[in-house]
């Protein structure tokens, strides 16, 4: 670990400059050049510590799966059905702007106008698209899920991993706090095993295996009879 020159901050050592203030932490001066490689490598080397390396997830120390968190997301038929009416409304919307750009093209009116409604279709054209490419995804990672038994997935942007238990999916969370900076950490996924990563550095990393996850899993859905509860209190449409 480097501590930053300026703001006192702990840092990775492959990095030059220091990701909370941007500092300079070199250990000589350097030339313009060597400042610019040095601003790439650190780029590289952050991106490469979005999804979790094997030397990380080697490291990284087991501990038991009560750190899990799991809550009733919605049931598995208005997941599905959500999907579906994203997908059919996104796939009008698209067919609806490509004969709409068509009829405009073929009119006869002035070019300027012309050219701004086919660029404006054309935009809602892109983000009718990915919407429906995302939404086709949502789906086939839902049908996946479901058949098998808690296959985890991350499947929604905004949420931890879900899984399908009964006719629900549900979300696995953690409220442990990172031992190093007590920053929150938040869960992801690598080769079916859990790791709790920090929120604030990357490389603070423990890990639940998929045995002992699975294990605690199945005990807290068969003995908590509270699923009902929770999802009157509005669990419900989440995303
Ligand atoms: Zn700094
Ligand atoms: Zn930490």
């Amino acid at each position: 670990m480097k501590v930053c020159k300026k703001c006192q901050k702990e840092f990775n050592d492959n990095l030059t400059f220091c990701p909370f203030c941007g500092a300079e932490n070199a250990d000589k001066k350097l030339t313009y050049f060597e400042k610019k490689t040095a601003k790439e490598q650190d780029k590289e080397f952050i991106i490469s510590k979005a999804s979790i390396q094997d030397e990380d997830a080697k490291n990284a120390k087991e501990i038991s799966a009560d750190n899990l968190t799991v809550k009733l997301v919605t049931p598995l038929k208005k997941a599905k059905l959500l999907s579906i009416l994203k997908i059919a409304s996104s796939a009008i919307a698209l067919v609806m702007l490509l004969v709409i750009g068509f009829l405009v093209a073929n009119m006869d009116i002035n070019k300027n106008i012309k050219l701004f409604t086919i660029m404006g279709a054309f935009l809602l054209v892109a983000v009718c698209g990915s919407l429906l490419i995302s939404e086709i995804y949502v789906m086939l990672a839902i049908k996946k899920i479901e058949s098998e038994d808690f296959s985890l997935r991350k499947i929604y942007y905004m949420l931890g991993p879900v899984f399908c238990y009964g006719n629900n999916v549900y979300e696995i969370n953690t409220n442990m706090q990172c031992d190093d900076c007590n920053e929150k950490m938040h869960v992801e996924l690598k080769d079916d095993d859990v790791y709790l990563v920090c929120n604030k550095n990357r490389e603070h990393i423990c890990k639940i295996t998929k045995d002992n996850y699975i294990l605690y899993l199945k005990d807290k859905l068969s003995i908590n009879n509270n699923w009902d509860i929770i999802k009157l209190r509005g669990a419900l449409w989440n995303f």
